[in-house]
């Protein structure tokens, strides 16, 4: 049995969804479960709708859902679903009804929170499993539509949840078992789950992902596919380099550590539940289901290159603590990292010397409790508009002279902070957003000159 989880683009529109059903129908011997994100860009959509809401334009955000609606119709009729009163059409319309009622209440309230952040994006992944289903029915392959909020149970960290991997992994042994025994694929909404008392919860944008994965290890898939609309991973983001490669094998690690680094193209916990039960994971491209893609395994490969890809995050803080008081003092870091824990901030890169601290964060939300509590312990200094740039390989740590090519390649760019942990597989470098594109572009040059052929395309 293989885990098939299509992304927001590989199910947008009648084309995607053509091209989904081929990919599942020569894939029907090896007991396919299917896995959708929300349709292209839903999710956006309707956190939008409620944000509009919720600032006072009823009106307006009605219509955006009247457009959402639309998109849903049009796209699945080009197929022949939905096209009079059936179950589609009638479970899109109830969905779309209860979607109104929540951007009505949202707009008499005037608040948007979490929660209720989580209940509107749910829809996105519901609305769009329904369709998946009725097409594959249509195909002649008979499929079962799941709800994912009995499956996935989490705790209540709202647009950002935990799944508790017990519970959930019982809840997934119950639900599935039945089904797959019928022999139907089993269509399962990512991203979206569900608190022990019942309430919807999201696991984090980009989340269908983790959701994937989850499922193959709970039910010892024999593969977790991640369908999306790039060749695989790639050496850097093909956004910003057209020129990036792609990468054939990755190890855990590897993978783990650049979608940390902002690699959108996994979300970050995906690698946790395959590595846990040691289940491959590749990453394919919808638009060529007969290419290899990247397969990600426990073992990493050998390569010649020391650098396998280079992520990157922009928009990051960075925090600088100073306190020639505390020079030396034992206690010193855990206090700083106690106050980062009691806001639930994580910290992606850390530096010090011997009188300061710089921690760099991604989200600002709690920054200034963060930094009055911090001004306790020493000086405080906080500079916005900075990006972390990450190059990734478990090479690095026997190749010599690796930094002095990251320097040459950057020579011209003010590196803020340096991080390279002493059996880490990353090198990461702190410096200015406005710098971001240059920095990848010429550390990419820098260390793909030559390729190892056995490790890339
Ligand atoms: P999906 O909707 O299928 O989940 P995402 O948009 O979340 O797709 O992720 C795919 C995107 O990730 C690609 O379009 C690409 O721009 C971006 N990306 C960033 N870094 C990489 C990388 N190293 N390799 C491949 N894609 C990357
Ligand atoms: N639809 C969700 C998002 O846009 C989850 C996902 O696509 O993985 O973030
Ligand atoms: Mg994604």
């Amino acid at each position: 049995m293989i885990v098939c989880k299509f992304g927001g683009t590989s199910v947008q529109d009648a084309d995607a969804l053509n091209r989904f059903l081929q990919i599942i129908s020569a894939r029907r011997d090896r007991h396919p479960i299917v896995v959708s994100s929300a349709m292209g860009k839903t999710t956006n959509h309707l956190l939008e709708a409620a944000q509009t809401a919720a600032a006072g334009k009823k009106q307006a955000a009605l219509d955006l859902l009247t457009r959402i609606k639309e998109k849903h119709f049009k796209e699945a009729q080009k197929l022949g679903v939905a096209v009079g009163d059936d179950w589609v059409s009638e479970t899109i319309n109830a969905y779309f009804k209860e979607i109104r009622d929540l951007v009505k209440g949202l707009s008499a309230l005037g608040e948007l929170t979490p929660r209720i952040m989580d209940a509107m994006a749910s829809y996105g992944e519901r609305l769009s499993t329904v369709i998946l289903t009725q097409l594959l029915e249509n195909q002649g392959l008979p499929a079962q539509l799941m709800d994912a909020r009995e499956c996935i149970i989490t705790d209540d960290s709202y647009t950002r949840a935990n799944p508790l991997f017990d519970l959930t992994e019982a809840a997934i042994l119950e639900h599935f078992g039945p089904v797959l025994q019928s022999g139907k694929i089993p269509v399962f909404q990512g991203f979206i789950g569900r608190t022990r008392d019942g309430i919807t919860t999201t696991i984090g944008r980009g989340g269908s992902d983790l959701s994937a994965a989850i499922l193959g290890a709970a039910l010892g898939a024999e593969d977790i596919q991640i369908w999306t609309d790039v060749d695989g991973i790639m050496t850097t983001d093909p956004r910003m380099v057209p020129e990036a490669r792609r990468i054939k094998t990755i190890s855990f690690d590897e993978a783990a550590e650049l979608a940390y680094f902002g690699a959108k193209v996994l979300h970050p916990a995906t690698i946790i539940p395959a590595v846990h039960k040691g289940i491959p994971v590749h990453v394919l491209n919808s638009y060529k289901p007969d290419q290899e893609g990247t397969l990600i395994t426990d073992q990493g490969q050998p390569c010649e290159n020391p650098v396998k890809a280079i992520a990157y995050k922009s928009g990051i803080t960075v925090v600088n603590v100073a306190s020639t008081r505390m020079l030396m003092a034992y206690g010193f870091l855990k206090r700083i990292f106690e106050i980062f824990e009691h806001f639930k901030v994580p910290v992606d890169v850390v530096a010090t010397s011997e009188v300061s601290v710089s921690l760099t964060v991604d989200e600002t939300s709690k920054l200034w409790d963060i930094v009055t509590e911090l001004k306790k312990i020493g000086e405080v200094n906080v500079e916005g508009s900075k990006s972390i740039v990450c190059c990734v390989g478990e090479n690095l740590r026997n190749v010599q002279g690796v930094l002095h090519i990251a320097f040459i390649a950057l020579q011209d760019i003010r590196i803020q902070m340096i991080s390279q942990g002493a059996s880490a597989v990353n090198i990461t470098f702190v410096i200015d957003d406005e710098r971001l594109p240059e920095a990848v572009r010429a550390l990419h040059d820098a260390f793909f000159k030559i390729i190892d052929k056995r490790v890339f395309e």
